[in-house]
């Protein structure tokens, strides 16, 4: 086994491979960007080695670089990850040249897999059952149409050497096809510099199924059962699962074969998958499937924790042993499946958006108490931690969620039990949107196929899970606790702090999903307080409110009928709610919160209107944020808070609670 290796990656793999390798007592060597001097995988591993640059092509993909790097530090082999160089045939060669050992395939079996068209033919060839299509060497336009006419509409137009979802155009009709094939080529040869395309049948409704496999140098491939990865956006994975929902014993066999049958075609050593297109006819458990190979990724995948959860194996350490020449650890009469697991990718995007990628600070990033869950139930991979940003430079995948249960049923519950506890503020995020996925009926009832997103469109798009009533709930309890903050740990158990201003009513103005909306809060002779959240001109009825402080920071809230454990993080005058139920956030907008701000420049906070001090948030020497609530005042029966309108720390409180000020009084002053 080797001393030491350098993991020519980044993120969350990069994480993933190092935790392997300390496992079992290798070195590690990190490469990082400019951008990436302080990322949690340099930390992951025993030394780094910066490449300057902040773009891949000036970072992760200066191989000149990385090999002087591991020659620098000593490394024996190097892991490619995923991404970046893993599929790069000359990189591959670079290494055996400089006596590093690449941990992957052969260069001769990269190559023969990574053009889609020469691969088809190779498998063809092997006897692999391919779509139907055209994936010759002439690419004459007129040809290529012909070859589309012959195979039928709608037919799928692939970049020969794309990935990652990019270069494919899907064609309805005969007289759309010269238009779609130009584009194709325009974005393959600007994605992928090599314009070439395949022509091939679409698919209706099918199945993404993919086979994991593994080779060692002595000559023996096993395969290592199936993900089913058809919930996709964009022609890119969103969840995973294995084993695949539906699948039967002899297809499983069948599918397995063929994929062992496509690795040795290639002579395929490590860990590589190979991707099959699934056609369903009919419905329910007379469903017959035909399967076509569509695709060899000679490489790890980023789905692969989930075949781990259900083997109960390391496929790094199986990548590792294999490369250092090991022979495979088990045979395939030794395999076994144990369960059911599903991935998630938590990714930096808006799905309401267009899936448009997000970048931005994690100000909040908390993810599931793994603990908490069964052992082994609950896995997060990632390679951010709280307070790291996502830039535009990299991969907008945040962190992987890997869930395990006995069947798919406790599998998915929890999926989304931990998916609810995810709170992540600073960016918006798919967090939501996957909770949605998870739960929608199609997904729930395993009717799977790559349309699965579309077709449930109505449900996964655009929605709130936390209706107003329980997020203005949340944020009002909120911005009691953070006034209340300094006189008592727990401000909902204390009984008098209403007294002192009896029945008062008190306003919240806010902005929900881009429309102005309040609450008032009011307190009953009896003590009891009345929360009406609604529209400014409609209002709403008053329901019983009420809320306590958790130990874990945590608010139990009552509205009405309604409860909510609700966890709040407040970022630039942003209030996020988590609930169970879901999250949300809501823009405080208090009209009168900023009303001194006209006259706070040099750190003067004045009382908008004459009325009296309730009480301070804040006491002299505090550091403040923008937005942070200062005072509370009480003016025309209603009480205000005063928030200040600037970054500073507290240098005076120029009043007491209880004292009478005039319209402009200053209140306190703030120091930048
Ligand atoms: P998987 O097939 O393992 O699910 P993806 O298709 O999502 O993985 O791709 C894995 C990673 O590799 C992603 O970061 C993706 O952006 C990147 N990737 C894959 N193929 C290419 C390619 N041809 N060019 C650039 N990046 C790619
Ligand atoms: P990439 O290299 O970008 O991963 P693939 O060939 O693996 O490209 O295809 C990506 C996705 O596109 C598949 O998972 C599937 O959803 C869809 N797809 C590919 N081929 C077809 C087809 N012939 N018919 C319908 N959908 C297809
Ligand atoms: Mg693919």
């Amino acid at each position: 086994m080797f001393d030491k290796i350098l993991i020519a990656n980044r993120g969350e793999i990069a994480c993933r491979v190092a935790a392997t390798a300390r496992r079992l007592g290798i070195r590690t060597v990190a490469v990082h960007s400019d951008a990436d001097a302080r990322a949690k995988h340099v930390q992951a591993c025993d030394e780094a080695v910066a490449l300057g640059g902040d773009a891949p092509k000036d970072s992760y993909l200066q191989w000149q670089r990385i090999l002087g790097a591991a020659r620098a530090t000593g490394a024996q082999a190097v892991h490619p990850g995923y991404g970046f160089l893993s599929e790069n045939e000359a990189f591959a060669r670079a290494c055996a040249d400089a006596g590093l050992v690449f941990i992957g395939p052969p260069p001769a079996a990269i190559r023969a897999m990574g053009l889609k068209a020469a691969s088809k033919q190779l498998m063809e060839r092997a006897g692999v059952p391919l779509v139907p299509g055209y994936h010759g060497a002439d690419q004459d336009p007129a040809l290529l149409r012909r070859e589309a006419d012959r195979i039928g509409y709608p037919v799928l137009i692939k970049a020969s050497a794309g990935g990652g979802g990019k270069g494919m155009r899907a064609v309805d009709r005969a007289e759309d096809f010269d238009a779609a094939l130009a584009a194709c080529r325009r974005e393959a040869a600007n994605s992928f510099g090599d314009d070439a395309v395949l022509v091939e049948k679409y698919v209706q409704r099918p199945r993404h199924i993919e086979i994991q496999v593994f080779g060692d140098a002595h000559g023996d491939i096993v395969w290592l059962f199936e993900r089913d990865c058809s919930v996709q956006r964009r022609h890119q994975k969103v969840l995973e699962e294995a084993p695949a929902p539906g699948m039967t014993g002899a297809l499983r066999q069948r599918m397995g074969e063929a994929a062992v049958a496509a690795a040795r075609a290639v002579g395929y050593v490590g860990a590589g998958t190979v991707e099959f297109i699934v056609e369903q006819r009919g419905e329910g458990p007379d469903a017959a499937m035909d399967f076509f190979f569509m695709e060899m990724n000679t490489r790890l995948q980023v789905e692969h924790p989930v075949t781990e959860a259900i083997t109960g194996l390391d496929l790094v350490e199986w990548q590792l042993r294999v490369a250092a020449g090991e022979p495979l650890p088990l045979r395939q009469d030794q395999l076994r499946i144990h369960g059911h697991a599903i991935e998630a990718r938590i990714c930096a995007e808006n799905p309401d958006n267009g899936f448009l990628p997000t970048t931005g600070t994690l100000r909040v990033y908390r993810k599931p108490d793994a603990v908490a869950f069964a052992r082994g139930a609950v896995r997060i991979d990632d390679g951010v931690r709280e307070g790291d940003a996502i830039t535009p430079f990299y991969d907008s995948m945040i962190a992987k969620l890997i869930v395990h249960g006995a069947d798919r049923r406790e599998a998915l519950a929890r999926l989304d039990a931990a998916l609810a506890q995810v709170r992540i503020v600073g960016l918006p995020t798919n967090v939501q949107f996957l909770r949605r996925v998870a739960a929608s009926p199609s997904f729930a009832e395993a009717r799977l196929d790559t349309a699965l997103i579309e077709r449930e469109r109505a449900v996964l798009f655009d929605q709130e899970a936390l209706g107003l009533p329980l997020a203005a709930a949340a944020a009002v309890a909120h911005q009691l606790r953070s006034e209340a903050a300094l006189e008592t740990a727990d401000p909902f158990s204390r009984r008098d702090g209403w007294r002192s201003h009896g029945a008062m009513a008190r306003r919240f103005d806010f902005a929900f999903r881009g429309e102005p909306a309040q609450a008032l809060l009011t307190r009953g002779r009896d003590g009891r307080r009345w929360l009406a959240v609604g529209a400014p001109t409609a209002g709403g009825d008053a329901e019983p409110f009420g809320c306590d402080l958790r130990p874990d920071g945590a608010l139990d809230l009552r509205l009405g009928d309604r409860r909510a454990t609700a966890h709040v993080h407040e970022n630039h005058g942003e209030v996020h709610v988590f609930c169970r139920q879901g999250a949300t956030q809501i823009i405080a907008t208090d009209p009168l919160a900023h009303a001194g701000d006209a006259r706070a420049e040099g750190g003067r906070l004045t009382a908008p209107m004459p009325g009296r001090i309730v009480s301070f948030a804040v006491r002299p020497g505090d550091a403040v944020t923008r937005g942070q609530p200062l005072a509370v005042m009480e003016a025309m029966k209603m009480e205000h808070t005063i928030a200040a309108p600037a970054d500073g720390v507290v240098a005076d409180l120029l009043y007491a609670p209880g004292d009478q000020v005039a319209e402009g009084a200053e209140l306190l002053r703030l120091a930048a």
